[in-house]
């Protein structure tokens, strides 16, 4: 564990940082009428410090963390791309950003509209026939898609479906929700191709298939060629096909999950959509559903009566609310105003520039790390660190030392079935030069790894904390200074 830093101690007593106008009133001992046990015995050790001293403390601290605003961020599945700015500034309109949920449906029609027109435009983009904006974030769409299927099959007296077939190369999420949803998980195979092994899959379908949940390029980067024929194989005995569609950023105005098949998909619009994600949220999720399923859609739903926007709450079949209120609304303004300055052509240049800067840096790189997987990837790519570990360096420590050239490593170990595996997603929004330098980065990486093993080893060097204890820090954070001694 690394000490905490001593930037923190900038107190001198007697220092202040406020000033206040002469009292003007009379003055009171607000202890007078306080009942003993809240009176306070010891001064609070606060820091003494001025106005400028914090305003230094607090700007430097934010220099410390790691955002797409300030470097490369190629988390694979994460889509860590630019978030423009307009995007911002629209959700600060004080009629979207100064309204209240409870206000009369009259008085909102402008962010009612907003929303059924994202509604609009997200189910054509997936080719579904409706979209729900409830879902907070991607799982939590998982969780919502997957209980409309339950209630799909349950309506139609189908109560033995309870199994839904997830790959082993899924995002952890699938088969977790999966379970939350009520379902049992059977795992397909990957084949060595890294495409689902269709054989496998003919052997796990049948009558008690609820669902195959399947993401498409799937998380390997790769796109499931022959989706048409497994979407008929569940078909035909009787399942539905869900989509994570996460990560929509190599298919936009390319193709449609509704056309290869699937019934219900959820996006996650603080990716593909630009909503900024990191640090936990909020997130948006929606569902997009085919025609069979728009009964079960959460409710209310938002419709059009004559020229008005309106919330239909008579939906017997539904699932219910998934959500208070209409879903993370600011999220949905941002993602809107995404589409919307980059129409469906400008959708589709992202596609093919994230297609192109993965491909580009996959080929830059396949001479240095193993590429399991050796053809043309999507958005995304993964790369296995099997040869530096023969040499005593681990992906993990590779990770660590791209931190000392201020990078932000790729998501490690992770899918799960490729060893050592580093899976990098540059997206649309990085220039070439950006590219160059990372990969002349992980080149000099490989290289440290063969001839100077212990630079990566010990790595970083140049960050203001060393290696922390990870699993720690996310269950017991230190959220508080507290002076030493
Ligand atoms: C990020 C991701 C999810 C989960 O989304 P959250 O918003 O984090 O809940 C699901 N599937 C895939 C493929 C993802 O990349």
């Amino acid at each position: 564990m690394s000490q905490i830093p001593l930037i923190f101690e900038r107190s001198t007593p007697g220092r202040i940082g406020y000033s206040l106008p002469a009292l003007d009133v009379p003055e009171v001992d607000v202890r007078e009428n306080m009942p003993e046990e809240y009176i306070r015995v010891q001064a609070p050790e606060l820091p003494e410090v001025s106005e400028l001293d914090i305003i230094r403390h607090f700007t430097e601290l934010s220099t410390h963390n790691h955002g797409v605003d300030s470097g490369f961020y190629p988390l694979g599945s994460c889509t860590m791309k630019y978030n423009p700015k307009i995007n911002e500034q629209v959700a600060r309109f004080p009629g979207f950003s100064s309204i209240h949920p409870y206000q009369p449906e009259s008085s909102v029609q402008g962010a009612l509209e907003l929303m059924y027109d994202l509604q609009e435009h997200l189910a054509e983009i997936t080719g579904m026939d409706e979209v729900t904006l409830q879902p907070a974030a991607g799982a939590h769409g998982e969780w919502t898609g997957l209980m409309m299927i339950r209630a799909f099959h349950e309506a139609n007296g189908d109560f033995e479906r309870t199994k839904v077939i997830v790959p082993d190369s899924a995002h952890g999420t699938n088969p977790a929700s999966a379970t939350v949803a009520g379902f049992e998980t059977v795992t397909v195979r990957s084949g060595p191709d890294g495409l689902v092994d269709i054989e496998d899959l003919k052997t796990l379908v049948g009558s008690d298939t609820a669902a195959l949940m399947l993401t498409n390029p799937n998380t390997l980067g790769l796109f499931e060629e022959r989706i048409l024929e497994m979407a008929e194989i569940v078909h035909k005995a009787g399942g539905k096909l869900y989509y994570d569609g996460a990560n929509l950023n190599a298919v936009m105005s390319k193709v449609r999950p509704g056309d290869m098949g699937f019934d219900v998909v959820h996006l996650n619009l603080h990716k593909t959509f630009t909503g900024p994600h990191g640090g936990g949220g909020p997130g948006s999720g929606p569902v997009g559903v085919k025609e069979d399923f728009i009964p079960f859609l959460p409710k209310p739903i938002l419709t059009k009566k004559k020229d008005q926007f309106v919330f239909d709450d008579d939906r017997p079949q539904s699932i219910g609310r998934v959500k208070p209120f209409y879903g993370n609304f600011g999220i949905n303004v941002r993602a809107y105003t995404y589409i919307r300055s980059l129409g469906a052509d400008g959708l589709k240049a992202v596609s093919e520039y994230a297609v192109l800067n993965a491909n580009y840096m996959m080929r830059k790189l396949a001479d240095y790390f193993d590429l399991p997987y050796d053809r043309h990837c999507m958005h995304e790519f993964v790369l296995s660190g099997k040869r530096q570990k023969k040499l005593g360096v681990r992906t993990l420590d590779i990770a660590k030392r791209l931190l000392d050239f201020g990078f932000h490593p790729p998501t490690i170990y992770f899918p799960l079935i490729v060893e050592e595996g580093m899976m990098l997603e540059p997206t649309e929004t990085e220039s070439k030069e950006t590219l160059d330098a990372f990969i002349d980065v992980m080149i000099q990486i490989a290289k440290e790894a063969e001839e100077n093993p212990e630079i990566v080893q010990e790595a970083p060097h140049t960050t203001i904390v060393k290696r922390l204890d990870e699993t720690q820090a996310a269950r017991k954070p230190v959220l508080r200074y507290r002076k030493e001694g």
